[in-house]
């Protein structure tokens, strides 16, 4: 088990930062490539249903590291309909804090504080072929979509995958057998930096055009996504075809609170001393305190609101703006579509007009 004080962090600040998450035990660590390694988990019985998750989600991980508690995500890069136990695969970040931490100390009966599988990454219920582009550990979402639409459906699918080079191929011989095992309807093409130069915006044109039909799902490092996106907008493929998953770190909680301390005199002038939440079809009246997330102040008030990461990729605590102003700290999962239709995470809302109405869907 994790121990928070070692790290320089009080048990009251560790209870309440994982006041949403699990304690799950890793069976296994797998080594995956030279940089990468895959978590296997042994979920209690008695908490099975809370980790029920489909092809595309990701668990979120709260870690205490140099007297801070940081959260991150990963990508479940096994299926639902196809593996026994939940696995994430998590890739070394040049400098970065907790992929290493990930890949130098965790052992098999480890426990680990998680936030059950959460996240909008998924299929949806087309008939459309697929088309998956991933870089480097993006691969993860796209080999359990994969296995999942091999498993379950009759849809046709593509991977494109770009790596530094062949080493840093992760799955490499588990896509080899799907394919191997759907010739028919699975075509993985590898676009590796140091054989076929960087994948650039003309390339991916090349790649995609022959799918423009498709529904394409998008995973990696900003750079790779950036250039995924530009060729797809080049080709006038509709939004409602692109799926997007971005594999950044959240804001560490120090600097978010300097942010706020910034910014708190124009929210405090406009914070209202109430504001009104709908939930479970009651409408309450609650109270309000200047520069509070919507969510903290819901709970402070005795409601029990849904929400998991708490940091603004999970979409489990959207709910609808009917009245009134926020201003979202980070919102790295709601499309323009859903946030055009008022939708917004109460876990990064803060409220910045005197009245303020959120509904909760049924
Ligand atoms: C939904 C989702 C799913 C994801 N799934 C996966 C997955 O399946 N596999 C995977 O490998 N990754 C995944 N990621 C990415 C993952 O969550 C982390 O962002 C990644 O592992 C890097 O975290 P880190 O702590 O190692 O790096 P960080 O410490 O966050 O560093 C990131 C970068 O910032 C620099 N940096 C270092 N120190 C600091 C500092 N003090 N302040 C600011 N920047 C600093 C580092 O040099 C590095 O380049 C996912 C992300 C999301 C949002």
């Amino acid at each position: 088990m994790l121990d928070p004080t070692q790290a320089g962090v009080s048990e009251e600040r560790w209870r309440a930062a994982t006041a949403a998450c699990f304690a799950v035990a890793v069976a296994d660590v797998i080594r995956a490539t030279h940089d990468s390694c895959s978590l296997v988990f042994d979920v209690p019985a008695e908490i099975g249903s809370r980790f029920r998750y489909r092809a595309g989600q990701f668990l979120s991980f709260k870690v205490p590291l140099g007297g801070q508690i940081l959260t991150r995500s990963y990508s479940l890069s096994s299926s639902p309909e196809c593996d026994p136990k939940l696995k994430v695969t998590i890739k070394r970040v040049d400098d970065g804090r907790i992929s290493n931490w990930f890949n130098d100390n965790v052992k098999p009966g480890d426990r680990l504080m998680v936030v059950p599988p959460a996240g909008l990454f998924v299929l949806n219920d087309k008939r459309r072929p697929i088309t998956l582009f991933a870089g480097g550990s993006g691969i993860t979402p796209c080999i359990s979509i994969a296995k999942t639409v091999l498993s379950t459906t009759e849809r046709k699918l593509r991977l494109v995958y770009a790596n530094r080079d062949a080493a840093s191929i992760i799955f490499e011989q588990e896509l080899g057998e799907l394919a191997a095992a759907h010739p028919d309807r699975f075509e993985i093409q590898h676009s590796l930096d140091d054989r076929d130069g960087f994948l650039d915006v003309k390339s991916v044109e090349h790649h995609a055009v022959d799918s423009l039909e498709s529904d394409f799902y998008l995973c990696g490092p900003g750079l790779f996504m950036d250039i995924v996106e530009r060729a797809l907008a080049a080709l006038h493929v509709p939004s409602d075809q692109i799926h997007i998953e971005r594999f950044v770190s959240p804001p560490d909680p120090d600097a978010e609170r300097e942010d706020a301390a910034v910014t708190g005199g124009e929210a405090a002038h406009a914070a209202p001393e109430k504001i009104s939440i709908v939930l479970d079809g009651n409408a309450h009246e609650i109270d309000y305190q200047p520069e509070e997330r919507v969510l903290e102040a819901a709970r402070r008030a005795g409601l029990d609101p849904p929400f998991s990461c708490e940091e603004g990729y999970c979409s489990c605590c959207m709910a609808k703006l009917t009245e009134g102003k926020v201003r979202m700290h980070t919102n790295d999962c709601l499309t323009p579509d859903l946030l055009e239709e008022g939708w917004v995470l109460t876990c990064q809302s803060v409220c910045v007009s005197r009245k303020v109405k959120i509904e909760y869907p049924d």
